[in-house]
């Protein structure tokens, strides 16, 4: 039977284990109109949304609702594009760069809205901080901040200096700020879980331990697992960093990377105070991010490190507390209570890959670190691609997604060279 990787949010999910959280494996023969293929933030928006517009959705998962990225990550949610706008705008044009701008905003909308509609309890709190970890990033954080004031005509900004920075989070290690005041942070597992919560009221079929070995598309369209089969008329895939060798025709449009997280002990309220004043989340201008936030009982859940194998490394928690000790040395007697990774989908362009793969199969991944919100949108955009409006997820789609040098057998040695060359270029420029 499937488990989730321990993990703080593993270890505070909501009424996990009880009976309505246990979803058996499929077993036979079903047929629906959507089958949908994994259970996190893509797969569970996609299946809400189009249970709410009538169709019957069968919602098959590997392991557990949540047990990826989307039960593992930094819950930290905040409009905008991993792509520089310049570059979206000459892809796409001005207009499309700005509506795709909107839609990363909606996005931010749509998951406050879920969670307030749903009620779903997942330690909701404001505000997101961008910081520049280099003097050398100070010019370029200030200028995206004017640029999206005065261009895009974005209110909810402020650049914020040094010594704002250091007051809210007491320490000079970091040079300027950005400050997304809509932006939230939350418990991604139980967001996951209440989005499951709510699809299962709309009348969803969720199968958990289900993992999807085969599917063939067309008038017969058939999904197969180790036990089962789902005839539907539409199969969308949702499966991000943990697609495999699921669906060759797109494998070369992602690359896996993994990413790391701790959780400490409770810290007393004062401490809790000097290293995070606001309780906002955080996140440094590092090619290979650190970000942080506390937790609703006093932790400082830390992200940092990265790696590009198959394995993760065997000491997680000593491999993330040494990024959070470069900020923070005054924590080296604070005790790791909590180590994990998960893995998430990069694309090349740092956009989210959306396409139509065929007639009747789409696929929504490689959100690129921004996936609480744009896996949210993007299972909502897929659920109406289906419904026949699919004006908003042809817009992402038009975006062109370059392939990952080396196609899908050759990508792996020059890109982990190149990604550790940023990382590289992160410690030393
Ligand atoms: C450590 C970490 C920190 C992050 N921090 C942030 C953050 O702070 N903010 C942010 O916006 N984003 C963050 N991200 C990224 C974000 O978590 C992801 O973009 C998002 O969760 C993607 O959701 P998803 O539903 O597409 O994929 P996932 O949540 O990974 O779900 C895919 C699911 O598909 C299932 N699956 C795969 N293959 C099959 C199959 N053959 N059959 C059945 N099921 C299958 C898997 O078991 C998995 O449950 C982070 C990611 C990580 C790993």
């Amino acid at each position: 039977m499937a488990e989730y990787a321990p993990s703080y949010y593993m270890a505070t999910a909501n009424t996990l284990g009880n009976d309505t959280r246990c979803h058996a494996e499929l077993v036979g023969e079903v047929t629906t109109d959507v089958c949908i293929v994994g259970a996190g933030y893509t797969g569970l928006s996609a299946a809400l949304h189009l249970a709410e517009k009538g169709y019957s959705v069968t919602l098959l998962e590997a392991e557990k609702i949540g047990w990826g990225a989307s039960g593992r990550n930094g819950g930290q949610v905040c409009p905008g594009h991993n792509m520089e706008y310049q570059a979206l705008k000459s892809k796409v044009g001005a207009g499309n760069a700005k509506v795709l701008w909107d839609m990363s905003i909606e996005s931010v909308a749509l998951v406050r809205q879920l969670i307030t509609q749903h009620n779903i309890q997942c330690d909701q709190k404001q505000g997101v901080l961008h910081v520049a970890a280099k003097a050398s990033h100070v010019n370029a954080l200030q200028e995206s901040v004017e640029h999206k004031q005065k261009e895009l005509g974005y209110e909810d900004i402020r650049y914020l200096a040094r010594d704002e920075i250091q007051a809210m989070l007491g320490t000079d290690h970091f040079h300027a700020g950005e400050y997304w005041s809509e932006g939230i942070h939350l418990h991604p597992l139980n967001y996951a879980l209440g989005l499951a919560d709510a699809a299962l009221g709309a009348g969803v079929s969720i199968y958990e331990n289900t993992r999807v070995s085969a599917y063939k598309t067309g008038v017969d369209t058939r999904v197969s697992t180790v036990q089962g089969e789902v005839k539907a008329r539409y199969i969308l895939l949702a499966c991000n960093g943990y697609i495999e060798n699921l669906e060759p025709r797109i494998a070369s449009k992602i690359m896996p990377i993994n990413n790391f997280m701790l959780a400490t002990e409770p810290l007393s309220d004062e401490l809790c105070h000097r290293i995070n004043r606001d309780d906002v989340a955080v996140a440094d201008s590092k090619f290979v991010v650190n970000y942080f936030k506390l937790s609703a009982d006093n932790r400082i859940l830390w992200g940092g490190g990265e790696n590009y194998t198959r394995r993760f490394p065997k000491d997680i928690r000593h491999f993330v507390q040494r990024h959070m000790l470069e900020v923070y040395p005054e924590l080296a007697g604070v005790k790791v209570d909590y180590g994990w990774g998960g893995t998430l989908a990069i694309t090349l362009n740092r956009m989210p890959y959306f396409a139509r793969i065929e007639g009747n199969l789409f696929v929504a991944q490689g959100y690129s670190g921004h996936g609480v919100a744009l896996a949210t949108l993007g299972g909502k955009l897929m659920a109406e691609a289906v419904s026949g409006s699919a004006e908003k997820f042809d817009l992402f789609a038009k975006v062109p997604t370059p392939d990952f040098p080396g196609g899908t057998l050759l990508r792996w040695p020059g890109l982990v060279a190149g990604m550790l060359y940023y990382s590289l270029r992160d410690r030393f420029l």
